[in-house]
């Protein structure tokens, strides 16, 4: 068992946070800031989206670095193949590792902006699975993530074909599976039987993101093709107040949360945003403190 899955065993609530990197000093400032306060709740460990573009992959690295160094958590670069040849990938590894990086999500990536498919590089690869195979092969050290999607993967054929290329990157080598975000239970329980059924016997851990303004949630769930259900939108548009959306939007995952952890999942990955207080909010209201110990 690599050190990755032994956070997601019964009887207790593994956690994790995701970042991504910031554009300005200010936004970068002001992330250390909130990481530091959600530090206090001990996260098995943090991990940093990866970008399209050169520099902010840099800043992956960087950031991921500076958060095991200050804070002493584990913490996992996410890595795509977006632009990169088989080379490249080796060479990012490479510095991961001398920086001690704990873990690799690995992934595809989706097209840079103002392109709308993605688009294989020369000397790259195509699917995720390859990396996955790249890093257990070549870096046996790194615990290895990937992503599943409850609603499928926009350009899968089917619901099966998506499980079955899930399939593929736990046979390539990863540990466990974080979902993209979603916000009808009901479409993670379908997919982690399906995963069940298809024999994938990895850790399934669901993603959460709490829902702070209505427009930037449109635009994620927009991008990533995740569905907003009637009743959340109705309870969000019934009033036009930011500090309402911020209510009903933690509410929402308070309670999307309590419900996951009473039928069996190990733990919970919050897509933080770079913020803070809604995390801790739920954190709180889930009775945190309680479920790491003893679930
Ligand atoms: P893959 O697993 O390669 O799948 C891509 C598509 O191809 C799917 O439709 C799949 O069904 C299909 N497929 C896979 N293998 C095969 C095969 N052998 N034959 C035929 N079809 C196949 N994006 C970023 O750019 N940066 C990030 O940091 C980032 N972090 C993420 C973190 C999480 C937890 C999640 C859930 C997503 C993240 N994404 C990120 C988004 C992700 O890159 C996109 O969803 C992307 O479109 C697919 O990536 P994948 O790794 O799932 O791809």
């Amino acid at each position: 068992m690599s050190r990755l899955s032994t956070f997601y065993q019964s009887g207790r609530l593994a956690i994790s946070f995701e970042l991504f990197p910031p554009k300005t000093p200010k936004g970068e400032d002001s992330l250390y800031e909130h990481v530091e306060k959600l530090l206090e709740y001990s996260p098995d460990y943090v991990t940093c989206t990866y970008g399209a573009g050169g520099s902010t992959r840099d800043k992956t690295l960087e950031i991921v670095t500076r958060v095991k160094n200050r804070f002493g958590v584990p913490v996992a670069s996410h890595l795509t193949l977006v632009g990169s040849t088989v080379d490249d990938l080796r060479a990012y590894l490479n510095r991961s590792k001398d920086q001690g990086v704990d873990f690799i999500v690995a992934l595809r990536g989706d097209p840079p902006q103002g392109q709308s498919e993605f688009q294989q590089t020369a000397g790259g690869f195509q699917y995720a699975n390859e990396l996955v195979g790249l890093v257990k092969r070549e870096f046996p050290e790194f615990g290895i993530v990937v992503a599943g999607y409850p609603e499928t993967h926009r350009e899968a054929v089917s619901p099966q074909a998506d499980l079955e290329s899930l399939k593929r990157k736990v046979e390539a080598g990863a540990d466990i599976v974080i979902t993209q975000l979603f916000y009808d239970n009901q479409d993670f329980f379908r997919f982690r039987d399906g995963c069940d059924k298809i024999g994938i016997r990895v850790p399934i851990i669901p993603g959460v993101l709490p829902i702070t303004n209505l427009n930037q949630v449109q635009r994620i769930t927009a991008l990533c093709g995740a569905r907003l259900p009637a009743q959340l939108i109705e309870q969000l548009s019934s009033r036009d107040n930011a500090d309402w959306h911020f209510q009903v939007g933690v509410d929402w995952s308070i309670r999307q949360s309590r419900e996951l952890i009473e039928k069996d999942c190990s733990g919970l990955h919050f897509y933080v945003l770079n913020q803070s207080p809604a995390t801790l909010k739920i954190l709180q209201a889930i009775g945190i403190d309680a479920l790491r110990g003893a679930k």
